[in-house]
């Protein structure tokens, strides 16, 4: 099932102290910069995997388990952080 950014919010807000879905990332592959909101976003995976809305590139991963969340950006060369 393809869902937009806005999916991974109520995960990354235990990750991040705010809403990261207006951060914005640039893609390793095409460079394409926009807010992770923007992102592509499969399910389940056997976590949710945010795709470059450009080139289809794997801009982040992130993974629940019972006690631990983990979150890979290898996909992505830069987040910008709303302050
Ligand atoms: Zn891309």
């Amino acid at each position: 099932m393809e869902l937009d950014g806005n999916a991974l919010a109520g995960d990354l807000r235990e990750v991040f102290a705010f809403d990261v879905t207006g951060a914005v990332f640039t893609c390793a592959g095409c460079g394409h910069a926009g807010a992770v909101a923007t992102l592509r976003v499969w399910e389940p995976a056997p976590g949710l995997v945010g795709r470059c809305p450009e080139c289809q590139d794997v801009v982040l991963r992130l993974v629940r388990t019972p006690d631990r969340v983990f979150l890979c950006l290898t996909g992505t060369t830069r987040l910008e952080l709303p302050l």
